[in-house]
């Protein structure tokens, strides 16, 4: 049975990283059909939007979508592609696992981790507002309903994936009632749905401090949408970088799939990305569609590949001398 993925490049490094990925993808041993979709900068040029909206209706009607890192234009008046994506295709679970790879020397071993970011409200609600001169406020939004589902899909998540353990990151003390009903939410789905699997709060200020000091005590991490951006990218610095850190969004209906990396212009068009977080990001998304034994072949290929140490096999962040292409032709060889 062939898939209907839709692919988004979008920009910087996105076609190079994404094509690399499809490349793999196809590889793998499942078959694709692919809808190619502009999103980012470059399709204010041609449609004037960022998000233009046949893009979005596609992948509201595939249900899947892989894709590379979008650059919004600042100062124009876009909303950020992300957030808008995430918000209409109610992509409320951004899942981040983040482990120690084969080869891959880093401060830490045996770091197995996943984040689990509230993907929807927060601080990204969008409502900023200059009171007086000199004075501006950003709403945080904290609901019931979205507090609800995210702490669900951890703990389903878990269940799953024979996860022991959900750490909360939050800033209760503070943020009394947005934090506060967050906490109050994930203690009750926690008693409610899963209360065998153990649960703690930690203040988001002393899970940094606990993180770098022994990222290996944590399991199942979960936290509203701006923390989730930050200890996403902090949690990366633990095993390797933003190269290596894969991701995926889901809803109910629908799944996107992409790294957890931005578009990184400083080395884009250069050959010298990684494409190892999208390719990753492709595996989660080869489990979402039922194709276990091509996620299992794509995992093994480039474990195998990183475990080599072939430093003219692997990228620049790597420590080897490998272009984008040539990185994915060497997984490819592999499987
Ligand atoms: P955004 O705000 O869009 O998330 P960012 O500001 O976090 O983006 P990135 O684009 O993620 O920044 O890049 C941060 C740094 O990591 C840059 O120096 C970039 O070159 C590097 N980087 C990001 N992705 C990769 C990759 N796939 N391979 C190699 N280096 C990368």
């Amino acid at each position: 049975m062939s898939h209907t993925v839709c692919l988004v490049p979008g920009d910087g490094i996105g076609p190079e990283v994404t094509e690399a990925a499809r490349r793999v993808l196809e590889a793998s041993g499942a078959a694709f059909q692919w809808v190619e979709l502009p999103a980012g900068a470059g399709a204010v040029e041609i449609y004037d939007k960022v998000l233009p909206t046949h893009t979005l209706d596609e992948i509201e009607k595939h249900k899947v979508a892989l894709k590379g890192p979008v650059t919004t234009p600042i100062g124009r008046g876009f909303k950020s592609v992300n957030v808008q994506l995430r918000k209409k295709l109610n992509l409320y679970a951004a899942v981040r696992p983040v482990r120690s790879l084969p080869g891959i020397k880093t401060r830490y071993e045996n770091v197995d981790l996943v984040v689990f970011r509230e993907n929807t409200e927060g601080l990204y609600s969008g409502l900023e507002n200059e009171i007086v001169e000199g004075v501006v406020t950003s709403l945080k939004v904290v609901t019931k309903v979205a507090s609800e589902r995210i702490a669900r899909a951890a703990f389903a998540y878990c269940k799953e994936r024979n996860r022991k353990k959900v750490t909360v990151f939050h800033k209760a003390n503070i943020m009394k009632k947005s934090d506060g009903l967050f906490l109050e939410c994930t203690r009750r789905i926690h008693a409610e749905v899963a209360p065998e699997i153990e649960y703690d709060e930690l203040i988001i200020d002393n899970g940094c401090m606990q993180l770098v000091r022994d990222p290996t005590r944590f399991d199942v991490l979960l936290m509203e949408n701006l923390y989730g951006d930050v200890i996403s990218d902090l949690c990366a610095g633990l095993v390797g970088g933003l190269g290596v850190v894969p991701g995926a969004n889901y809803g109910d209906d629908c799944a996107v799939f992409e790294a957890v990396h931005g578009s990184a212009p400083d080395i884009a068009g250069k050959n010298v990305a990684n494409p190892l977080a999208l390719i990753m990001s492709g595996v989660m998304m080869l489990r979402h569609l039922g194709e276990i034994e091509a996620a299992r072949r794509v995992r093994q290929a480039y474990d195998g590949l990183l475990d080599s140490g072939n430093l003219s096999e692997l990228t620049r962040d790597l420590g080897g001398t490998a272009g984008t292409r040539q990185f994915a032709d060497a997984i490819i060889a592999r499987l």
